[in-house]
């Protein structure tokens, strides 16, 4: 079942999602959310999201970044984000327990503000434990692209969107990001939007 994926302003965006408990994670309604987040991302189609933007407050999230979703983005930006494909992965009660000062900045999207896009700075590598979907305790340690999914997906289930973390100036629709600057490498996009305002 595709699940409805909640806008920016909806009030579940902006709590802090509460951890599940053990015993919570083995149960039937727990794993068919786990299998409708998944049909419900892939459709979308997005490489991460979080309880919360389905409606729920809960820390449980999924990614995946799939080979074809990267197809039309040519060889040289996908060097430039560290982007490589991710497996499907279940992300329950995550927590960031070491990241680099090193950051890392690009054009981030959410599923939850439809339509844009803007420049957002990251730590360029993280660790984070977490529990798997049968509980396990478990530990990945990830950088480029795959770091900034685990950092966009665990700030959704502190209450935070990337707006909150975004250049202003940068925010624009996906058409115009499309139509204007995605073949741009990072630092002439900046240049560009800073030489625009003087
Ligand atoms: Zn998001």
């Amino acid at each position: 079942m595709r699940l409805k994926i909640v806008q920016v302003g909806e009030p579940v965006l902006r709590q802090r999602a509460r951890p599940l408990l053990q015993e919570e994670i083995a149960l039937p309604e727990t794993q068919q959310l786990i299998a409708w987040m998944h049909e419900t991302v892939r459709e979308a189609p997005g490489v991460g999201l979080a309880a919360p933007q389905v409606g729920l407050p809960v820390q449980l999230a999924v990614i995946e970044d799939r080979p074809e979703y990267s197809k039309d983005i040519s060889a040289e930006r996908l060097a430039e984000r560290e982007r490589n494909p991710v497996p499907f992965q279940v992300l329950i009660n995550p927590r960031i327990i070491e990241q680099s000062a090193e950051q890392a900045e690009f054009f981030e999207g959410c599923l939850s503000l439809a339509g844009f896009s803007a420049l957002v700075k990251r730590s360029r590598r993280v660790t984070v434990e977490y529990l798997d979907d049968r509980g396990q305790l478990r530990r990945i340690e990830a950088q480029g692209w795959y770091a900034r999914i685990l950092q966009h997906e665990i700030d959704h289930l502190d209450g935070s969107l990337y707006i909150d973390r975004m250049d202003p100036r940068s925010f624009m629709s996906i058409d115009n990001l499309t139509r204007h600057w995605k073949d741009m490498p990072v630092q002439a996009v900046r240049q560009a939007l800073a030489a625009a305002a003087e």
